[in-house]
């Protein structure tokens, strides 16, 4: 697809961010580019739009940039994974590693329900830790995750064998 030039063009890649050593994949140059912006939700859509998808779970914090407009296009509602001790109503949550260290994830409860169909988004996938305890806390309500969606995958760090049998769609790779 000649669309995915376009955004891999518009991503923009920061050396030493957060911390030496590390190649940061910045999407808010993506954000500023209409058309590239706009080729990645299209393709999103395309891809999701009829598969009965009921449920959009984005990722803090730039799940929550790419999740809303694909959830209204496919007639899913958004549901925002977070960050410990945002959400203001009672939440179930999962803890994955870091690198040194935990975090965690967490949903509202009765935000999803049993058998609902999930694509759960987020901008990036790179050790896959991340969207592995995303899958965990849908299947732990009972909801049925159709697929994992990113814009950037970095193939190295081999995130998708951590998603067990669950497919994972891509934009761009990035090695
Ligand atoms: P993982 O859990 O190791 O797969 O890391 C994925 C999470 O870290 C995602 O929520 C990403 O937003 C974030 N992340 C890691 N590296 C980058 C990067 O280079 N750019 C943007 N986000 C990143």
């Amino acid at each position: 697809d000649q669309r995915i030039a376009g955004i891999t063009s518009a991503i923009r890649v920061i050396p030493d961010f957060p911390k030496p050593g590390i190649l940061f994949q910045d999407i808010t140059t993506l954000l500023l580019d209409v058309k590239a912006f706009k080729d990645a939700i299209d393709l999103f859509v395309e891809r999701y739009k009829g598969k009965n998808i009921t449920v959009v779970a984005g990722i803090e914090a730039r799940g929550f940039i790419f999740g809303p407009p694909i959830a209204l296009a496919i007639g899913a509602k958004f549901v925002p994974l977070r960050k410990p001790r945002k959400l203001p109503g009672p939440v179930i949550s999962e803890e994955y590693s870091l690198e040194y260290g935990t975090d965690k994830i967490e949903m509202h409860i009765g935000a999803v329900h049993e058998g609902e169909r999930v694509l759960i988004i987020d901008d990036l996938i790179a050790t896959g830790g991340t969207l592995c305890a995303a899958i965990k806390l849908l299947e732990r309500v009972g909801a049925e995750v159709v697929e994992c969606a990113c814009v950037i995958e970095l193939p190295e760090l081999k995130g998708k064998d951590k998603l067990g049998c669950k497919p994972l769609f891509v934009l761009v790779s990035s090695d």
